[in-house]
């Protein structure tokens, strides 16, 4: 097990995730939130105080930092997020260290009904011996990318210090908005300047990804006929029976998340807003491959025409639009990110896993805007929630991977990049 990075992956996670820096779906502001700022600054700060180069925040709130290559080679980029998630209470995390976790239950300060078990968690049952990071039972651990920050500014700290390790250049990027799905910009790519590039924001040891979904989003609009309902009689379209036969009319029993898992597509519906005169349907299309996410919105597109044909006094639109796709398509016409993670993992004596993610990274976003970008683990789990932990030891391998993945992608450590 590795010790040299422990106590700094430990004492940066516990101030990091003390930070209150939630993201804000419903925020048009970029960063969505002031908050966010903080962590930004902070990191821009230290990134300078450890030797960094070009350390800069950019228009789109992106703190970016170079790493100089102390030989020639490609640039690699790493990117963690400083948002944390808007679905469970972040304010007033208090970050709490287990030393030498002994296999037993875990309980929490500030809720006593709260239990996170090994029974229920295998994955905590192989972690005894282990240092482990949990909030304190109201709030978040926000490890889910502090981890991911930690890790990162580890390795930038190892590396400035020790230049006798040969690696090409490296940019470190730290976004906003990760968590609603605004933290990368098409002007990103530019401004981090690497030719291929990590997410650290994968969670039990060993993952490595490099397929996410495909994503598009729906919105179905119904345009009924408004009148008061005692002179409705033949005059009035009500939406909302429209909007419950559209509901009705798509597929349920087989294509909803509740009913699908692994490679299986879904279409969700987000949101249904509205009355009798008009109806607003929120959906969203899930699948790993284009022409099943096109078929989705066909379907949909189908449905509305079929419950238009029946009521033509009524006014249904239905638009589709682009959200990420699967980084997959780019990544498999040149597998060499991945494959050096993967041979660097395998040093480290851990086989790679490499599930395809249901849902989308940063770095879907980016691969599809010309920076091909798998994501490694972190060690963080069971997130977004008061549950949530990271062991300091499993941090302490996904740093090592790093420094393992740099000087491969230089051709300095055994095996050549090609
Ligand atoms: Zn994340």
């Amino acid at each position: 097990m590795q010790k040299k990075f422990d106590q700094e992956l430990e004492d940066r996670l516990v101030r990091y995730a003390s930070i209150d820096s939630q993201s804000d779906e419903n925020s048009p502001t970029t960063p969505s939130t002031e908050i966010q700022l903080n962590m930004l600054n902070l990191l821009k700060q230290e990134l300078t105080e450890i030797g960094a180069q070009d350390v800069e925040l950019t228009g789109d709130s992106v703190v970016v930092a170079t790493i100089p290559g102390t030989v020639p080679g490609p640039t690699v980029g790493f990117l963690a997020h400083v948002d944390t998630a808007p679905q469970f209470n972040a304010t007033g995390v208090k970050p709490r260290v287990i030393k030498g976790y002994n296999g037993g239950d875990i309980s929490f300060p500030d809720d006593p009904e709260l239990v996170l078990s090994p029974e229920e968690h295998p994955y905590l049952a192989e972690k005894i011996g282990h240092d482990l990071i949990t909030a304190s039972g109201t709030t978040l651990l926000g490890a889910d990318d502090k981890a991911g920050v930690s890790i990162l500014m580890t390795m930038t700290r190892h590396l400035l210090e020790n230049k006798d390790i040969p690696h090409g250049p490296i940019r470190i990027a730290f976004t906003p908005d990760e968590e609603i799905g605004r933290g990368v910009t098409e002007q990103l790519p530019k401004d981090l300047g690497a030719d291929f590039a990590y997410t650290l924001d994968g969670q039990e040891v060993g993952e490595i990804e490099y397929e996410s979904f495909s994503a598009d989003r729906a919105v179905i609009r119904i345009e009924g006929v408004s009148i008061h309902p005692g002179l409705a009689k033949g005059k009035m379209v009500n939406a909302a029976h429209l909007a419950a036969k559209i509901v009705q009319t798509l597929p349920q029993a087989t294509m909803t998340p509740e009913v699908t898992d692994g490679r299986e597509g879904f279409i969700h519906i987000t949101d249904m807003n509205g009355g009798s005169s008009e109806m607003e349907i929120k959906l969203i299309l899930r699948d790993f491959e284009m022409e099943a996410l096109e078929a989705q919105g066909d379907l949909v597109r189908q449905v509305c025409a079929t419950v238009q044909a029946t009521e033509p006094r009524a006014v249904i639109t239905c638009e589709i639009y682009h959200q990420y796709r699967n980084m997959r398509y780019w990544l498999e016409k040149d597998m060499t990110p991945v494959d050096l993670a993967r041979d660097a993992c395998r040093e480290l004596g851990i086989e790679p896993l490499s599930v395809p993610i249901r849902g989308g990274t940063d770095g879907s976003r980016l691969t599809e805007f010309g920076t091909p970008c798998p994501n490694l683990f972190t060690g963080m789990q069971c997130i977004h929630g008061p549950l949530e932990w990271v062991s300091v030891q499993d941090m302490a391998l996904a740093t090592e991977l790093c420094l393992s993945v740099v000087q491969k992608a230089a051709g300095t450590d055994g095996n050549s990049a090609g």
